[in-house]
Formats: structure tokens, C-alpha cells, sequence
């Protein structure tokens, strides 16, 4: 079947507290609570919100009212980038607008800053971090990502916790809510991996960018984990092209891994009390210390600085912590790799509960280990390569104590 050739076009249509972006095919709703800053000209945001569906369907955007020069070449790039990895799953498009930007002189408003806020690990120490350094921002936390767009009450959980850290280190705080993720879905954007976050984060924070010079966004990844998770929607390849020419997207900290931060988050009440990462849903904004999302994180301070702290409702480490860890993952697989890094360089491998079995298997490689198909819930299979070195179970190493407290 040929690629279809006619374009998607995408009308902007503003109301005081919304936005909605329109096509024949799709509708992209952003709502915004008390905020009066947002663009009233600018519409490269759109480009960025409908990028992935045009990638996915091959169509070219055209876009209502005005967007830059450099949004069209930047777009355009982006998708070639994206076709080059995913071939079978994006294409290249162009992306025009009814209007092109005249040009700007440079003014005030570049030096602001908006930072993308999302109470995680990555966002918490990048924040941390440049507060004391004495740089200042404003947050961006998003309503329609991690939590349920309809799931009101959760969110305001959510934003009472992050409320002390969001003071001491921004100068204001946007919450944006977006139903974006319905569309992708629709399109299968995210069939193949995690891309689409980038987009609603870029768009969300283009949103602004007549205010706002800088987009900030922590890095996912550290530079070299990204060639382990790749393709990921976030990375140092396509984010630097989130570029309208006046405001542009930044990544934060793309030269740490998460271990390397977890002594710097100890240091801050502020930052310990607020962040929030359970991918367990019933457990939010809370952590709940089980899932792999908590365990990862658990094991992660333990490894860097020898305690978990008191931010999960379970704290203990158990003989089985790698249970929920597939290394058919890549992205998770970044993660283990990082905590036996982490660990070896720290001195702590003999401490963490059967490490040296993990790092074992890890050694092993995709051949030895039989492949994708042993490699795919990694648990298990771990525990059986466990009984068969060891003729014990997990449960009954000696290698280790069987639970790693906080205070150990
Ligand atoms: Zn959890």
C-alpha cells in the first residue's frame, strides 16, 4: 500500500485554561490550572505534541498560526532519526505551519527556565542540585503520565507531597494535565518501547516558551546507559533538536547514572519526603518498597551509600531483590548493570544478597544464558541458575544476610 500523501493538518484552538489540537483524526487536550502564561502565537508546541503520530502514520503536519524556521528543520530531523532506528515502525515527515516566524532579537525571557518535574529520582537531583548551586526555575509536572487523568484525587496526593521540595527549589510550579497518551496509544506509538514521553514533555513545555528561554529535562539515562536502552524516547540524540530557535530543551545530568545520585538525595529532608517513584499504582504517591521500580530503588541506595531511608513502607532488602528484573528489558537492564557497577566499585557486592550470583549471570552473555527466551524474566531464571550452582536455595545462601536493613 502506498504512503499516504496528504497531510495532517492540526488546528489550535485556545480557551483561558486549555488548549485543544485538532485533526481530522486525532484531538490533543492540555489543560492548564491558574496559569496565564501560556503562548498566545507561538504553536511550535504542536509540532512536538503531533510529531509521533504523523511519524507513525507517514504523514506530513501542517500545523494552524505560526511556528519557527527552525522548528520545521528541527521536526524534520527528529523523525529522520527516528525512521533510521525504527524503520519499520516511524517515517521521516515534514512539518510546516500557515505562518513562519519572523525573526526575534534575543530578550529577557530566554533566561527563565522551566524545568520538567516528575517527583522521580532523575528530576528530584537535578533540581537539587541546581538549587544549590543558586540557579532558579519554575517546575513542570505533568497529570496524564504517571497518574490517571481521571484519577483527581491521587494527583492532589501526589502534589501535597512534592509541595516542600517544589518550594524550596522553584520559583512557581505549572501543573499541565493532557490526554496525549490516549492518541499514542491509538497509533501504537510506543509498540516497540518508551518514545512518546519525550513528546508530551516538549510539547508541554513549548507550551511557554514565549516566557520561557529553557525547557529543562533530567536525563533518564547517564550518556553511555543510553546505548544500553536505546531506542528511548528521551535521549542525547533527538533531545537536542527540541529547538525553536529561541527556546530550546535542555537535558540535565546526562553524565550521571542513578546510583550517582543517591548520596546527594540522603542529604536533603526536602527532596527524601517528596520523591516518588512506585510503579505499584495503589501504593502512589507513596513507595511501596516491593515492586521492581521500588526494589531497584531500594537496592540502588543501599549500593551507593550503605542505607535504604525511610521513604519505603517496606525497607528491607530480600535474598530474591532481582526477582522482577528482564533482562530482555534493555532499560532494566541498564538498571542492573549500574547497581553491580555501583556496588563493585563501593565495596558492597559481598553485602547485597546473592550479587555475586546476579553478577555471575550477567557475565554469562545472551549465548551461554540460551538467548533471548532465558534472559526474559530474569527472576527465575536466576534462582534456578542459583539452585544448580549452589544446590541451595535463594532463600538459603550463606553468602549474604538473607535481609539487608536500613541501617545496615
Ligand atoms: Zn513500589
Amino acid at each position: 500500500m502506498p504512503a499516504p500523501t496528504d497531510s495532517i493538518r492540526v488546528s489550535v484552538q485556545r480557551s483561558p485554561q486549555s488548549i485543544r489540537l485538532v485533526s481530522p483524526e486525532d484531538v490533543i487536550q492540555v489543560w492548564i490550572d491558574g496559569v496565564d502564561c501560556i503562548n498566545e502565537v507561538r504553536n511550535d508546541f504542536a509540532a512536538w505534541y503531533f510529531l509521533p503520530i504523523a511519524m507513525r502514520t507517514g504523514r506530513d503536519l501542517r500545523i494552524e498560526g505560526e511556528g519557527s524556521e527552525e522548528t520545521i528543520r528541527n521536526a524534520r530531523r527528529i523523525s529522520e532519526i527516528w525512521e533510521t532506528w525504527l524503520p519499520h515502525h516511524f517515517t521521516a515527515v515534514n512539518v510546516s505551519f500557515d505562518t513562519v516566524s519572523p525573526r526575534r532579537a534575543a530578550d529577557g525571557h530566554r533566561r527563565r527556565s522551566l524545568c520538567c518535574y516528575s517527583g522521580g529520582i532523575d528530576s528530584t537531583h537535578a533540581l537539587l542540585t541546581r538549587h544549590r548551586a543558586g540557579q532558579t526555575q519554575s517546575l513542570l509536572t505533568l497529570h496524564g503520565m504517571d497518574y490517571r487523568l481521571e484519577d483527581k484525587e491521587k494527583f492532589e496526593a501526589f502534589k501535597d507531597k512534592i509541595a516542600p521540595f517544589s518550594r524550596l527549589v522553584g520559583d512557581g510550579h505549572i501543573f499541565l494535565s493532557t490526554d496525549a497518551h490516549a492518541s499514542y496509544r491509538t497509533r501504537r506509538v510506543n509498540k516497540w518501547g518508551h518514545f512518546s514521553h519525550i513528546f508530551v514533555l516538549a510539547g508541554s513545555g513549548f507550551l511557554f516558551s514565549e516566557e520561557y528561554g529553557e525547557i529543562l529535562i533530567a536525563a533518564d539515562y547517564r550518556l553511555d546507559q543510553q546505548f544500553i536502552a536505546h531506542p528511548w524516547g528521551s535521549n542525547g540524540a533527538t533531545n537536542i533538536y527540541f529547538d525553536d530557535g529561541y527556546t530550546r530543551l535542555t537535558t540535565l545530568e546526562g553524565n550521571l547514572s542513578r546510583t550517582e545520585k543517591m548520596a546527594t538525595l540522603l542529604t536533603s529532608s526536602e527532596a527524601l519526603q517528596s520523591v516518588s517513584f512506585c510503579s505499584n499504582y495503589r501504593w502512589r504517591p507513596s513507595n511501596c518498597g516491593r515492586c521492581q521500580k521500588c526494589m531497584r530503588t531500594k537496592v540502588m541506595f543501599f549500593v551507593a551509600t550503605g542505607s535504604v531511608p525511610e521513604i519505603f513502607a517496606e525497607r528491607s532488602i530480600p535474598p530474591n531483590w532481582f526477582r522482577h528484573f528482564d533482562l530482555t528489558k534493555r532499560y532494566q537492564a541498564a538498571f542492573l548493570l549500574d547497581i553491580i557497577s555501583c556496588a563493585k566499585r563501593t565495596g558492597r557486592l559481598a553485602q547485597l544478597p546473592n550479587a555475586d550470583v546476579v553478577y555471575a549471570m550477567v557475565k554469562r552473555g545472551p549465548d551461554k544464558a540460551g538467548g533471548k527466551q532465558e534472559r526474559r524474566g530474569l527472576g527465575a531464571k536466576l534462582l534456578r541458575f542459583l539452585r544448580r550452582k549452589t544446590g541451595r536455595s535463594a532463600k538459603a545462601s550463606r553468602r549474604a544476610p538473607s535481609r539487608v536493613g536500613g541501617n545496615t
